[in-house]
């Protein structure tokens, strides 16, 4: 009697099982293929029920290792999705090295990114201060790798921990002199918040991020965020955290009012907008999704 009980529980624990599993590949499978080409078109959905004044984001896994805000250091690692598709060789894109000097023909550097770099070295000029080059910018694995072997890491991340595996972050000098003392320097630590770049290095910081002063790398964030940082005195690191810590922020850069919000991802996530609105989605490398919303 007893092992007839026994067995019977086992019969229905196996059976309970095999349903289990019917139900994740009647339901799990198809959800995941719709996540996937959902994510690779990053579209925005109208919802069916008809609401014209929000638009559905669906939001894929890869989202939160790319976009302008994703931090890269010593713990988080560039995702291949994070570095820039624009990417080029700005030596045979002339049209592009506006008031500045490359310090040779091999540079590459994300298009967006070095359209901005040029507004801001224009900026510069009408303020008498026309003596910039780009010394580096992108650079695949191999090249920093070797970089890292030459300088150590002090001043250097291994490779695929580098910003600049991400095509959004330059080393900017001058043709004059050292970056410390040169009015390009000075000019830069003033002005290129407004720019949407952050001095990635400060002096100040090298304890939160575990690099020693660089005063001529720089990393796009875009507007407000750099304007923040640099208003708050923040890193990357600090700045991330703040966002999270405060879930939704509001600010005015030049009279233009933003929206920033934070989410922590989860699967099939979806993220409601207002239709027609302007908006930016960046991951921040870790496991949130940045919405900066703009006019
Ligand atoms: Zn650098």
């Amino acid at each position: 009697m007893k092992k007839w009980v026994f067995l019977l529980v086992v019969v229905l624990l196996l059976g309970y099982e095999a349903v289990q599993h019917k139900m994740e590949d009647a339901n799990g499978s198809p959800e995941h293929e719709e996540a996937k080409v959902q994510s690779s078109s990053s579209a925005a959905v109208q919802t069916k029920q008809g609401k014209l004044s929000k638009q559905t984001i669906a939001i894929a896994k890869d989202q939160v290792y790319k976009g302008k805000l994703v931090l890269v250091n010593k713990k988080y690692a560039v995702h291949e999705e994070g570095i820039q598709s624009d990417v080029v060789r700005l030596f045979s894109h002339k049209e592009l090295i506006k008031g500045f000097a490359l310090l040779d023909n091999t540079i590459r550097l994300s298009q967006d990114v070095t359209k901005s770099f040029g507004e801001m070295v224009e900026a510069a000029d009408k303020d008498g201060v026309r003596h910039f080059m780009i010394s580096s910018g992108y650079r695949n694995e191999d090249e920093q790798d070797e970089l890292y072997q030459e300088m150590g890491s002090d001043y250097a991340l291994p490779a695929g921990n580098s910003e600049h595996n991400l095509g959004l972050s330059l080393d900017i000098g001058s043709t004059q002199m050292e970056m410390n003392q040169a009015p390009e320097g000075k000019w830069l630590i003033k002005n290129a918040s407004k720019y949407g770049f952050v001095l990635r290095y400060p002096k100040d910081k090298t304890a939160i991020t575990g690099i020693q002063y660089e005063p001529w790398h720089f990393r796009y964030v875009g507007l407000p965020h750099s304007v923040i940082m640099k208003e708050k005195n923040m890193t990357m690191e600090e700045y991330l955290d703040y966002i999270k810590e405060q879930k939704n922020l509001s600010t005015q850069v030049e009279g233009i009012p933003y929206e920033i919000s934070y989410y922590r991802y989860s699967k099939n996530m979806t993220i409601s907008i207002p239709d027609k609105q302007r908006y930016d989605i960046s991951g921040d490398n870790r496991d949130g999704i940045i919405v900066t919303m703009y006019p």
